[in-house]
């Protein structure tokens, strides 16, 4: 039945119109908060390019935990800041890691929240990768590179051919290290146990090796936490979104990049492939990373996959839109519940989000 019998427009006369026949709705039920945790006291110290997140003291990581739950969000998803930071992650798997601190304190005080614990070494390491690294054989050592730059410099001309020669060699010699995919199991499989002793409810490896929620399920279960369920980042795509975070984690790689263990932005039947796989391998609940340059992923994991699926929305994203709305550009709550909206009707149950607090607010 065609114009002028049909009229869409009927419908969307009133706000209780429109209410009556919306497909999608949003409540702070499927909302996850991330909260960056730091050493000391009293610390709250913003984050520079994302205003209103926070790096907070245990104490401070407390209070935060509380209002949010005090506002209905039922969840939130913590990252450590390390004092120290060495080539085996010790931070992220010691006992008293800051993680399995703030995990103790926050479950203390408000036990009914769920807390998950992000698994990921980067945040860990003095190199910021987010698995063990190897040098490997490279056509050429550093030393042996420098050895045949040494150039007698008799005038300037030539001191510009040396350090050319030498930065190439640098070059030759950075491109040669390899994220180890099987002995970081080892360390993710143990940082797993050690938050779930902490108190964490829910396990989230967001590395990108593969077997890694095998890897962790063996590790949980042979440690008794048969009951701890795994929510995989199980497509995550190396993301320039991510640049916030890395500033907020003080988790940025020393050198190279992620692209060789994180997805390639151009593929969607991989990312089907590598949640596939993780589900196989046992993961409760699957994550798709980062969300809006992603929404025909989340929709195509939502076709394919009966688990509950899980949405991020990154640093980037939640940065692009206050740094438009403090420049007057758009306005920020419509922006802000749009943007969480167009998760949700791409089909995820659950989105982690920075906007958590000020989106129950709304919703509230
Ligand atoms: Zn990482």
């Amino acid at each position: 039945m065609a114009f002028p019998v049909t009229r869409l427009r009927r419908l969307r006369r009133t706000a209780e119109l429109r209410n009556m026949v919306a497909e999608t709705r949003l409540t702070p039920d499927s909302f996850v908060y991330p909260m960056f945790v730091c050493p000391g006291e009293g610390v709250r110290k913003e984050v520079r390019s994302m205003p209103g997140v926070f790096n907070l003291s245990v104490d401070e990581a407390v209070k935060e935990a509380q209002e949010a739950h005090a506002l209905g969000v039922p969840s939130i998803i913590l990252f450590g800041l390390p004092d120290k930071k060495d080539e085996v992650a010790t931070g992220a798997w010691a006992e008293n890691g800051i993680v399995q601190q703030a995990t103790r304190a926050i479950k203390r005080e408000v036990p009914e929240l769920v807390v998950m614990g992000d698994v990921c070494l980067c945040e860990y390491m003095s190199h910021g990768h987010c698995g063990i690294v190897k040098a490997t054989p490279a056509p050429q050592s550093l030393g042996a590179a420098a050895r045949d730059s040494v150039i007698v410099v008799r005038d300037d001309e030539e001191k510009e051919k040396a350090l050319e020669k030498l930065a190439a060699a640098a070059r030759v010699a950075q491109a040669s290290f390899e994220i180890v995919n099987d002995a970081s199991l080892e360390l993710l499989a143990r940082t797993s146990v050690s938050l779930a002793k902490a108190g964490i409810d829910v396990i989230a490896p967001s590395d990108m090796m593969d077997g890694r929620v095998a890897a962790i399920r063996k590790g949980l279960d042979d440690a008794g936490f048969i009951n701890t369920p795994i929510l995989s980042y199980a497509a995550k795509f190396a993301s320039g979104f991510y640049g916030p975070f890395r500033e907020a984690a003080d988790s940025a790689p020393q050198f190279g990049d992620r692209r060789s263990y994180q997805m390639d932005g151009a593929n969607i039947r991989e990312a089907m492939r590598e949640i596939e796989a993780d589900v196989e391998e046992g993961a409760d609940m699957i994550m798709v990373k980062p969300a809006m340059p992603y929404l025909d992923v989340i929709a195509a994991a939502r076709e394919r996959f009966d688990l509950p699926l899980a949405a991020y929305q990154v640093s980037g994203e939640y940065a692009m839109i206050e740094a438009a709305a403090r420049n007057g550009w758009i306005e920020r709550e419509r922006v802000m519940m749009e943007s969480l909206l167009s998760i949700r009707r791409a089909g995820a149950s659950m989105i982690l989000t920075y906007y958590a607090k000020d989106a129950a607010r709304v919703l509230g």
